[in-house]
């Protein structure tokens, strides 16, 4: 069909698509016109000229064509390894190409056919060549544009080339007389293109700077469309009642003077604005956001404290069983002058304090034992993983929700706990000590008032962060082994729980570090006086809560975990970490296995081995060794990655283009200027429904 189409076609409609394309689509959640046109380019290439094959010199990225012949697919027999060759000779001389992993590439080539490839020129021996160059159009193919040449990010089945095919020709049956969600005056405010054009700038660039200018009006209008979603969250949850707590003097002091130790002055403020946002009817939407070992718990535990001597329930959530189970001890801890009724709630099991016998211990008891009880307000403090947001668990009188390490939980995860209340809406303090840049905390806390916590409790030293060379692993156990003869323990953090093989039993990652391997080659090898411990996500709730209590009693030496102590383990006693297989974690993930050791006044130590070493890679773990907090590191992070390797895009839910937008402070106050001004003329955007709609539809999508 040829007719012209609405951004609301459906594809399948538009295109002639076969099923698995149209499956393919639909993984990429493009479902309709206007989803495949704000499908946007990762980067764009402007048009190369060739280099002919006898200048290409070793080192060089160039591209170059000819003709290809002695193709070949193989398989090394070792490894397994599929490996494509092939002879790619114009009139001035022939280089050999060789792709590893690309058994596809094998089929795509032609014996005697032109080609075009991009790549880097290496040297063995006298012979140049070069491994995995990549295919590109031909000149001819490339006449559809003048400008620049839009690369799209690939998926299997969908190629680049499918995108600028298929986008073209969907822009081209499409009427300019577009609706723009956008207000015109704001994107005249910005110099921003309208939709239309932006649409055609962004997939059909005559220039780079037309490019630049539809990426920054798709870029500001996805801001702009979270901040005003979040503002109107914020808006329908402020419109509710909530229980007024209010603390008397008492309390507080109470609490403070059971503490094992003194708060520090930011840990003080931000407990008096808690407490104040407690006794408003409104209900509280706060983020405590500090660095990790900061101690926020304390915060949290002193608003619990405030809100069950007023009456109320409290319900505190976090995202592993080691961590709530941790929790549940620390309440049971720093609480005990209250003698408040407290229960635990995991996928796998329940727990009372105190239990029917004794005064001082805990006991197990049955899920459906505690879901009566919490309803029947007899326990009043419920601590707990996922499993406290199902159904049926149901609050006679909940006053406050307590979210820890919030970022693990998506939006109507929290959202899910906060409607527990009944008539009021329960208030909400949530924490977080996942450094994020300040740009990215406006946008996707919009709805949150944020309090920093900017002190670390005294005596912190700086932690020694070392990126080990292989060769001098044997230093790196010296050092362990010193701390642990000062009677401190350590951590070895794997990426992987086992090896992992494939159906054909072959070994699929051959350097990855995994915890069952390593824990018996430290204690065999290395280790062999002293205790080592394993703990990961694959262990039975039972086996990890023993593993945890002995490695927190001090009869584990070493503990060889995955990343599961990654959030919120507290064990001030180990001060030493090894993080294995660095590369494969994030900055923030690093950063936050750091945080595992820097919680006494010991000197704290993370010593990092690396298993690749290409140039990000190193550059990115001497950014981790050199930051000095996480927001340091937040923003090194931010501007040091490239568009489209964004790994927080998932986690935050921000398209590729709208971190763009993050670079930029400007824009994002701009936008959330814009959203603030729009909401106050019109706080229903009854006079906007088009933006109503997307606003909507941003900010659910993005928030799963
Ligand atoms: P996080 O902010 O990472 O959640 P925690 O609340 O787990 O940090 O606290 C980290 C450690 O610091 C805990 O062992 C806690 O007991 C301790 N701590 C918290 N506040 C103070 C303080 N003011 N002085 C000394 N130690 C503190
Ligand atoms: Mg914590």
């Amino acid at each position: 069909m040829q007719g012209p189409i609405t951004l609301n076609t459906p594809l399948d409609e538009a295109l002639h698509l076969t099923p698995k394309q149209k499956l393919l689509l639909e993984k990429l959640g493009l479902l309709i016109v206007e989803d495949l046109l704000r499908y946007a380019p990762s980067r764009y290439e402007t048009a190369v000229s060739f280099k002919p094959i006898a200048e290409l010199a070793k080192g060089e990225r160039a591209s170059f064509r000819g003709q290809l012949s002695h193709i070949k697919t193989e398989k090394t027999w070792r490894k397994k390894m599929p490996i494509t060759k092939a002879e790619l000779a114009d009139h001035t001389g022939s280089i050999p190409l060789i792709w590893f992993y690309q058994p596809y590439i094998g089929r795509m080539l032609k014996e005697g056919a032109e080609a075009a490839f991009t790549g880097t020129v290496s040297v063995r021996g006298n012979t140049l060549y070069c491994s995995n160059p990549v295919p590109r159009p031909l000149a001819a193919d490339e006449s559809f544009g003048h400008g620049p040449l839009p690369v799209y990010p690939e998926t299997r089945g969908l190629s680049s080339r499918w995108f600028q095919f298929n986008i073209r020709k969907v822009l081209s049956r499409l009427s300019p007389k577009l609706e723009d969600s956008v207000p015109a005056d704001i994107l005249t405010r910005y110099h921003l293109p309208r939709l239309f054009p932006a649409l055609l700038a962004l997939h059909a660039p005559r220039t780079g700077g037309a490019a630049e200018a539809a990426r920054k009006r798709f870029a500001f209008e996805e801001i702009f469309y979270i901040q005003l979603g979040r503002m109107q969250a914020r808006a329908a949850r402020d419109a509710h009642h909530a229980f007024s707590v209010r603390t008397d003097k008492s309390t507080l002091a109470a609490f403070t003077t059971a503490l094992p130790f003194v708060l520090t002055g930011a840990q003080t403020r931000i407990i008096t604005h808690v407490l104040r946002d407690l006794a408003r009817p409104r209900p509280m939407s706060r983020l405590v956001e500090g660095d990790v070992g900061s101690g926020k718990t304390v915060i949290a535990l002193a608003a619990a404290c405030s809100a069950i001597q007023n009456g109320y329930q409290v319900a505190y959530m976090a995202p592993t069983e080691v961590l709530a189970r941790q929790h549940f001890a620390t309440i049971i801890k720093l609480l005990r002058p209250f003698r408040i009724p407290v229960g635990l709630i995991t996928g796998g099991e329940c727990e009372k304090f105190p239990s029917k016998t004794s005064e001082e211990e805990s006991t197990h008891i049955s899920k459906a034992q505690l879901l009566k009880w919490t309803e029947s307000h007899a326990v009043n403090f419920v601590v707990g993983t996922h499993a406290l947001i199902q159904k049926n668990v149901r609050f006679k009188r909940l006053a406050l929700v307590i979210i820890d390490e919030q970022h693990r939980f998506g939006v109507n995860q929290r959202f899910s706990l906060t409607q527990k209340g009944n008539a009021e809406l329960p208030h909400l303090l949530s924490m977080t000590a996942t450094p994020i840049p300040r740009t990215l905390a406006l946008t996707i806390y919009g709805d949150l008032d944020l309090s920093l916590l900017d002190e670390l409790p005294p005596e912190r030293k700086r932690t020694i962060t070392e990126i080990i060379p292989p060769k001098e692993r044997e230093r790196a156990y010296k050092m362990v082994r010193e701390r642990l003869a000062e009677g401190r323990q350590a951590y070895v953090i794997c990426p992987r729980i086992e090896e992992s093989r494939n159906e054909k039993n072959d070994l699929l990652t051959l350097a990855a570090k995994n915890v069952k391997d390593e824990r018996e080659r430290l204690s065999r090898d290395i280790f062999p006086d002293k205790h080592i411990g394993m703990l990961h996500g694959k262990m039975r709730p039972k086996e990890k809560t023993r593993v945890m209590e002995q490695f927190r009693n001090g009869n584990i030496d070493i503990l060889v975990a995955t990343s599961v102590i990654e959030v919120g383990v507290d064990v001030p006693n180990a001060t030493i970490i090894i993080i294995e297989g660095a590369d494969r974690f994030g900055l923030a993930q690093l950063h936050q296995l750091r945080g595992r050791v820097a919680r006494s006044s010991f000197t704290p130590y993370c010593l990092v081995f690396s298993e690749s070493s290409g140039k990000t890679i190193s550059q990115r773990l001497r950014a981790f060794q050199n930051a000095k907090n996480g927001f340091e590191l937040a923003e090194y992070d931010l501007a040091l990655r490239g568009p489209g390797e964004l790994s927080g895009t998932k986690q935050w839910g921000i398209s590729d283009l709208g971190m763009e937008a993050l670079k930029n402070i400007k824009m994002v106050e701009a936008a959330r200027l814009e959203a603030r001004r729009l909401l106050e003329e019109d706080p229903t955007l009854a006079q906007h429904s088009q933006l109503c709609k997307r606003a909507a539809l941003t900010s659910m999508l993005h928030f799963e």
